[in-house]
């Protein structure tokens, strides 16, 4: 079916377009141009008007954990590793499955509600073997959002062995997953993620790694998240910082996504930036956690590709790619005393295309051949004014003072998802009564079966 979206105001190569036009075939876009062009050009087409609304591209969520939104609020305000043991250490082995499908159906309605998209979820609650990803497959299904799976691989069996899988397993299950949903199903991808260097040994590092280049895709890691992490590391590995260990794994290639890369030098950045690697940004968690600050314009300067995560939701605790534009343009300006070192359209462009990008999936852009993923915002929202003929405030509003309460419309794959501000697959109050449930039964310890 062709359908032609008429918002008042189109975003398309870093400008904004009155009275334009977007046709869209099924979940593709095929064509953008002038409004009354395209009413003539394809009659057949159905008229989709996006009355007052300005339409940019669906954000992309980079880094997500979507159990841990079930755990927002429990750890706050605590060093890193009491944050990890108090909140993730001490339920992660609780979750059923019924918890595992309610933790991402809650982290899944909430960032559609505030206009992302696509999600990569890092995701490591295996006690279920791949029945685990199916269950946060199944939610992305319910809410409507896309879902690219980091799948993690993790054998440091110091954690909740609901995480832990040997080498072996890790490699056969990412396989399986991979095989059934990659190339098949466009709104499901699977990409392996070896956890960071403490979690996951060298030879699993090197399993991702060739996992990744079987399957034609990228792999995720956290690397150089907190300090303590790059001495510990140092200690075991001959003096060698984080990309130093994995550049002697033979993993520094463009098939790498860093997460976090807060503790990098100078000639780790450029190394980075020399084989085509790409960074996953979390600035807000990386403040949550007292993290220190990546050096976003070395970054920059060095051409790593940067996409926007906000990290799970119990180390942010917000759950919105538009915040993290703002939080990474902010964060950066304050560490560099530097206005110009980031700017709104820089962020902006990490929190679509970029992430698009990094996936290796086509969404993030407004242009043919793209998939039809779209956020409607409304200019008339108090945080959205004011507003000139010119439109050149358009994209510094949304990114600076872009409130939740100016996000009307989310459209995923050319299926509107949320109307009015409101969710249309699974309404917000069904939500939260599931959430309150789940919380009962994973205070009272109601445990796994893998509990231990
Ligand atoms: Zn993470």
């Amino acid at each position: 079916m062709k359908r032609l979206i008429r918002p008042e105001f189109l975003y398309s190569n870093e400008t904004f377009i009155k009275e334009y036009a977007v046709l869209v075939e099924d979940d593709y876009i095929m064509e953008t141009g002038p409004a009354d062009e395209m009413n003539r050009k394809y009659p057949d087409a159905v008229e989709d008007i996006w009355e007052n609304l300005i339409l940019v591209p669906g954000t992309v969520n980079i880094h997500n954990h979507c159990f841990q939104s079930l755990l927002r609020g429990l750890a706050c305000d605590r060093p890193f590793l009491e944050w990890r043991d108090k909140a993730l250490y001490a339920y992660s082995n609780k979750f059923t499955r019924d918890h595992i499908y309610q933790g991402a159906v809650f982290a899944f309605s909430e960032m559609m509600r505030h206009g992302v998209t696509t999600v990569c979820d890092f995701f490591y609650l295996h006690h279920f073997g791949v029945e685990s990803d199916e269950l946060i497959i199944q939610a992305a299904k319910d809410v409507g959002i896309r879902l690219v799976i980091a799948r993690t691989m993790y054998d440091w069996t110091g954690a909740p062995k609901g995480y832990v899988e040997t080498v072996a397993d890790a490699v056969a299950n990412t396989r399986t997953i991979a095989k059934r949903y990659n190339g098949k199903d466009d709104m499901v991808k699977i990409i392996p993620a070896p956890h960071s260097l403490h979690a996951a040994s060298p030879a699993m590092i090197q399993a991702g790694h060739q996992l990744a280049k079987e399957l034609g895709t990228g792999f995720h890691i956290h690397i150089a998240e907190e300090k303590f992490q790059v001495e510990d590391a140092k200690k075991k590995f001959n003096g060698k910082t984080h990309l130093e260990i994995l550049d002697s794994l033979g993993v520094v290639d463009e098939t790498l996504t860093i997460v976090h890369g807060v503790w990098l030098k100078d000639t780790e950045v450029e190394l980075l930036g020399e084989r085509g690697g790409s960074l996953a940004y979390c600035p807000s968690s990386n403040m949550f956690l007292a993290d220190g600050i990546t050096d976003l314009p070395a970054m920059l300067k060095n051409h790593v590709t940067i996409g926007l995560g906000s990290d799970g939701a119990c180390s942010n605790n917000r759950n919105s790619v538009f915040e993290e534009m703002r939080m990474a343009a902010l964060l950066q300006k304050a560490n560099t005393c530097d206005a110009m070192c980031v700017n709104y359209k820089d962020v902006f462009r990490m929190g679509t295309e970029n992430g698009g990008k990094i996936l290796g999936i086509p969404v993030g852009k407004i242009e043919k051949g793209y998939k039809a993923d779209f956020v409607g915002i409304t200019a008339e929202d108090l945080s959205m004014q004011p507003i000139s003929e010119s439109l050149e405030q358009l994209l510094p509003n949304i990114v600076y003072s872009m409130q939740p309460s100016a996000i009307r419309k989310v459209m995923v794959n050319g299926t509107l998802t949320v109307n009015y501000g409101k969710n249309l697959t699974i309404p917000e109050e069904d939500v939260i009564k599931e959430v309150k449930r789940v919380m009962k039964e994973l205070k009272e310890g109601s445990t796994g079966p893998s509990a231990g």
